[in-house]
């Protein structure tokens, strides 16, 4: 793309107004304009790291099996009726008039019109599960819109609807959207944690996981402990303690309601960590594993194996981020891979823990767990049903650094922008907009329902938020708008000129996606813009443009460096 004629128009100045650094880097840079509070354009470069991180959700989305469909932003008021939602949204729901005075509401989400399209269109099992998603214009008249794309009036979310027959179903289903999560937000750079939206309903019918971006700026205070894999939203956590949680499972920890279900065995080979990880080395091939943990003592840690097929390598994964599962002995620490960035803090595990490994289990449904009893496990345990998943302790009173109440470990307090929320709807939308379906002996059932929802454009900020330094932007290779920006130093030099026009040809042969500044600019000013821009790498053709050498330099670094165009090519590639 040329730059004399691309609408970016990069500020001096940030208008007053914006306080959010990712608001003012992205207004400076010539990524959005605000039209009114809350809604924005996106330039034609903030448009474009936006289709990048739309392209990473659906790919992510696909993989996990969900299809994508478009539904209107604009949806009859009886729809809400029907699910009850009309009278309850309050004033963030935009309601208005069409002309023959029917009334209307601009979706904020889409649980009705989803829900009354799947009751319409499937009633048999057969045609069942499926997960349906759009990226789509929300609507919310926030009461304070700030920061920007941040919270936003006008906002592209991302959301998905799962149904399923059963609540096993559900489960399996939420666990693969929750591990899609986890591998959006790694591929877009971001530094995130999953952390229990409300410890309340984990363990019963309900499960929600929210996905928190860390940044200074965020609305929502996360707690999280040093040392084992608790982390929550302080402002959401409606917490339990840990005896109220026993409590509610008959004061046993290893409550296993679907007794019939679970299975008991006799696994006497696998006793210790190494074996573990000699096991894993020949389940490597698998696509995915899952294993579910329980301590000697009882309290169960929930790590998902991934054995990777191309590079034999293994990545591991607590249910509350990625990470790594140490061992007790450095030299055998297995390694996790795929850039573990959002991760929790490292799995500690005694090495003597017996674990159990089932190289036929590959689905959540199947998972292992340690019976606690030396060479027994169990099989087909349903993580969340069967036992609580995670660990949850009373946090509303906490202050940071004191002892975590599950560990040894000290807790922390982090701020966090909640990019993505997952939930275990259940049957409330289903039950009142009659999604209903045929199972396999002719009953009449109610769906099982899921919703899976990611702030697009909220994403886009929250990146920024990260990403930057006191000159502008630097964005992560996956979304930056454009990978290459080449600044000849004077479009008057006509050797300059040319060296640049040549390099500009061949990176678009090759794909490469390029800004080429052929703008009758000063250098300085092209450098500053370049820099607020914040491509990955940047080419200046100056003086030695005769010599057809050219400098390089990466965003991050702090000087370039003289080469010539082949090097500079070969970096590139
Ligand atoms: P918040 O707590 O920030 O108000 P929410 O819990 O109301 O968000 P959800 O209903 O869970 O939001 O919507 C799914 C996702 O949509 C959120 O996780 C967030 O990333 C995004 N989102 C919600 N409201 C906004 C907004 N006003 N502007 C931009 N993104 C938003
Ligand atoms: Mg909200
Ligand atoms: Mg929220
Ligand atoms: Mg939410």
């Amino acid at each position: 793309m040329r730059q004399q004629t691309l609408l970016l128009p990069t500020l001096r100045e940030a208008p007053a107004e914006a306080e959010a650094i990712s608001h003012q880097l992205m207004i400076r840079g010539g990524y959005i304009r605000q039209v009114a509070a809350g809604i924005y354009t996106y330039l034609p470069l903030g448009l474009r790291v936006l289709k990048k991180l739309e392209r990473i959700i659906r790919d992510e989305m696909d993989r996990a099996g969900a299809q994508e469909l478009l539904m209107p932003a604009m949806q009859p008021a009886e729809l809400w009726q029907l699910s009850g939602r009309y009278s309850e949204y309050g004033p963030e729901l935009i309601r208005f008039k069409d002309r023959h005075d029917r009334e209307f509401t601009l979706g904020p989400t889409h649980e009705e019109v989803v829900t009354m399209l799947v009751a319409n269109e499937i009633n048999s099992y057969r045609k069942l599960p499926v997960t349906l998603y759009q990226i789509q214009t929300k609507f919310r008249d926030e009461r304070r819109p700030r920061f920007g794309l941040l919270r936003g009036r006008e906002f592209l979310m991302k959301d998905a609807y799962s149904f399923d027959t059963d609540w096993e179903g559900l489960d399996r289903t939420y666990w693969r959207m929750h591990e899609a999560y986890i591998r959006i937000f790694t591929v877009c750079g971001l530094h995130f944690r999953a952390v229990v939206a409300d410890a309340g309903s984990i363990g019963g019918e309900g499960g929600t996981h929210e996905f928190m971006a860390l940044a200074e700026i965020g609305e929502d205070t996360i707690v999280s402990c040093t040392l084992c894999d608790y982390a929550a939203n302080l402002e959401k956590a409606e917490a339990r303690t840990i005896e109220a949680q026993e409590k509610e499972s008959g004061g046993d920890s290893q409550a296993y309601p679907h007794a019939s279900r679970v299975e008991k065995f006799h696994t006497p080979n696998i006793k210790t960590i190494e074996q573990l990880v000699q096991a894993l080395g020949a389940a490597a091939s698998q696509f995915i594993k899952t294993l579910l943990f329980m301590t000697a003592d009882g309290s169960p840690i929930a790590v998902l194996v991934r054995g990777d097929h191309e590079v034999n390598e293994i990545k591991v994964q607590n249910y509350l981020g990625s990470g790594e599962l140490q061992l007790a002995d450095a030299e055998t620490t297995l390694r996790v891979t795929g850039a573990p960035v959002g991760f929790v803090g490292p799995v500690r595990l005694p090495a003597d823990l017996p674990i159990l490994v089932d190289q036929q289990v590959s689905a959540l449904s199947g998972a292992i767990v340690g019976a606690n009893e030396r060479d027994y496990h169990l099989r087909n345990v349903q993580p969340g049903i069967d036992f609580p998943l995670e660990r949850t302790g009373d946090f509303r009173n906490v202050t940071e650094g004191e002892p975590c109440p599950c560990c040894e470990g000290t807790l922390v307090f982090h701020r966090g922008i909640e990019v993505g929320h997952i939930f275990k709807l259940g049957t409330k939308y289903s039950e009142r907009l009659g999604a209903r379906f045929l199972d396999s002996n002719g009953r009449n059932q109610t769906m099982i329902m899921g919703c899976y929802g990611i702030g697009v454009s909220r994403l886009l900020s929250a990146v920024v938020e990260q990403h930057h330094n006191e000159t502008g932007l630097l964005w992560p290779q996956s979304i930056a708008p454009y990978q290459v920006h080449i600044i000849p130093v004077s479009s008057k030099d006509e050797e300059q000129m040319q060296l640049a026009e040549a390099i500009y040809e061949q990176l678009l042969q090759q794909r490469i996606e390029v800004l080429f500044d052929d703008r009758n600019e000063r250098i300085g000013v092209k450098l500053k813009d370049s820099d607020f821009i914040g491509c990955p790498v940047r080419i200046v053709i100056g003086k030695e443009a005769v010599n057809e050498l050219v400098e390089y330099k990466e965003r991050q670094a702090t000087e370039s460096r003289l080469m010539t165009v082949e090097e500079a090519m070969k970096l590139i590639n």
